[in-house]
């Protein structure tokens, strides 16, 4: 009975045991792409129903025994030997192997195809902790390549696209910025002479509307540079009280207009000396205060800067635009730094508030290029604040006071009736130039080309004004040959450009000039120049 009993016992483990067997072996040969064990000897031990079929066989069993060199015959004995030292180095070393092999598959016909694999080699040990063999497994990845491929391509693509719409824009704002310029100067001069009161609307309308289009052409070619990433920081020790101070006093008529007090905040522990990019703090500043002021009716407007972390030789400023404006909600703040969104709809806005919804885009790049975020707490009908926060170096007081000690001392000493050439082909632009510069108290000559300005320099000029694009020889190449005569402080040369990319401005520096002016040129941008450069009279 008892042998009986034991019999049965051990037949049941069997079937037990053999049950395990099959479902572990139906298991593998259902894994997803290829795989096969081998042992020490590197001969298969077994594969799952993928491999079996590649290998052209009925059943998995059929590998057990083989070698490589008898499965792999006919769809890819080329690479058997290669497969072999692979396999031999991973029994040997004990060291799992990744790598990328190009092998076959069956495409939806059953023909064999060439395919990428992704393959991992392992070992396996026996309970002595030796290696009795391998396993490999293999995935099909040449849909992965193939689009990684078109990926790379396609980025490629946008890149070139990118680029060329950059170019595009900065040659078009070339384009348009010329006519402008005289629009807008001729408007000035319309509304500076006598006219009646409907001729004076008119006219100023022509100045807002120019005024306008110039703004909307800059932002744009300044958030296509933002995005192509040709924006760079240029830090400089300068006085952030005195820079928000001017611009304040730059927007301060349409504040005044609406009797909206405006007004700085700067906390006195705050230093007043930093390094920082001054041009593209004042941009940021300018939109900031700009649409605190298009947006608030009435109330106040204070830029706040106070210091968040004091250290030795760094500062934490932050720098804050309140106003008392009609708030934005909070479903609005989510999208207002995104391009061209605008809260309300834009025809219901009255014409002071026009815009063109790139202004928070352009702040939001432009602190970020900075290192720091543009963050806003608004309620509706009560203001909003924007505000951020600026890691600064701090810079003794004496360097930047030096060099405003400079500007000082040659402003004092100013000539009253210099010489100057400019040189110009568009005639429009000529005549506002020159009435520009008259009414400052200079002599001008001009010249439409390099060739008579190179042959008018033997008359003794103070200072040259040189447009860039001059139709015989390019701006660049005439400054080089002047400097090869001159150098800065014997005659001071102030390039002229309707580019605005630091490509250009940098090209006309290392040619020689001492400043590069984007064109539109009011008179203040001149007279400052002319305070700047002209030398003392002796
Ligand atoms: P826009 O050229 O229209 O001023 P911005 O990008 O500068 O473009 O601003 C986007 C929108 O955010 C504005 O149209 C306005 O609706 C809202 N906005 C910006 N600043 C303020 C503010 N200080 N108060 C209320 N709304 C504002």
């Amino acid at each position: 009975m008892k042998t009986n009993d034991n019999d049965q016992d051990k037949d049941q483990l069997i079937t037990t045991l053999q049950n395990e067997v099959d479902t572990l072996k139906s298991i593998l040969y259902m894994m997803p792409g290829n795989v096969y064990w081998i042992d020490s000897d590197n001969k298969y031990m077994g594969c799952n129903y993928n491999v079996a079929k590649l290998l052209k066989l009925n059943t998995p069993d059929e590998v057990v025994g083989k070698i490589n060199a008898e499965v792999l015959t006919g769809i890819m004995s080329d690479k058997v030997e290669r497969v072999d030292t692979i396999n031999r180095m991973v029994l040997s070393s004990g060291k799992a192997e990744t790598l990328e092999e190009v092998g076959h598959t069956l495409d939806a016909d059953g023909n064999n195809v060439t395919a990428l694999y992704l393959t991992q080699k392992s070992p396996l040990y026996d309970k002595q902790n030796k290696i009795k063999g391998l396993l490999g497994v293999s995935l099909d990845i040449t849909e992965r390549k193939n689009m990684e491929e078109k990926l790379k391509i396609a980025l490629q693509k946008a890149d070139a696209a990118n680029r060329a719409k950059s170019e595009f824009l900065a040659l078009i704002s070339h384009e348009l910025r010329t006519p402008l310029t005289s629009i807008l100067g001729f408007a000035n001069f319309l509304a500076a002479s006598t006219l009646d009161a409907t001729q004076k609307k008119h006219v100023r309308f022509i100045a807002n509307s120019g005024s306008y289009l110039l703004s909307l052409i800059n932002n744009l070619l300044d958030y296509s540079r933002l995005e192509a990433d040709k924006f760079e920081l240029k830090n400089s020790p300068f006085n952030l009280k005195k820079l928000i101070n001017s611009t304040l006093s730059m927007l301060s008529s349409s504040a005044k207009v609406k009797k909206i007090s405006l007004k700085l905040d700067y906390d006195k522990n705050a230093p007043q000396q930093i390094l920082a990019d001054d041009r593209i703090l004042q941009q940021i500043l300018v939109n900031l205060i700009g649409n605190a002021i298009k947006f608030t009716e009435k109330g106040h407007v204070i830029v706040r800067v106070k210091p968040i972390k004091q250290q030795l030789k760094y500062i934490d400023l932050q720098i804050a635009v309140e106003d008392t404006g009609p708030g934005i909600s909070d479903d609005d703040i989510k999208s207002i730094f995104k391009p061209f969104y605008q809260v309300e709809n834009v025809y219901k806005r009255d014409s002071s508030q026009t815009g063109t919804g790139l202004g928070l885009a352009i702040v939001k790049k432009l602190t970020e290029l900075m290192g720091c975020k543009i963050e806003v707490d608004s309620h509706l009908s009560k203001g909003s604040c924007f505000h951020f926060t600026g890691h600064f170096q701090r810079i003794p007081d004496r360097a930047t006071s030096l060099k405003n000690a400079n500007l000082l001392k040659k402003s004092k000493s100013r000539k009253k009736r210099s010489r100057i050439l400019l040189v110009e082909d568009n005639e429009l632009i000529q005549l506002i130039h020159i009435t520009m510069l008259k009414e400052s108290g200079c002599h001008v000559d001009t010249s439409g080309t390099a060739k008579k300005a190179l042959s008018m320099l033997k008359k003794k000029y103070d200072i040259l004004f040189i447009d860039i694009g001059l139709p015989d020889i390019d701006g660049f190449e005439l400054i080089k040959t002047i400097r090869e005569q001159y150098t800065k402080e014997e005659l001071p040369i102030i390039a002229l450009t309707g580019f605005s990319g630091e490509d250009v401005h940098q090209h006309c520096l290392n040619a020689g000039a001492c400043e590069v002016v984007t064109k539109p040129i009011s008179k203040g941008i001149f007279e400052k120049l002319l305070e700047y450069y002209l030398p003392p009279k002796v």
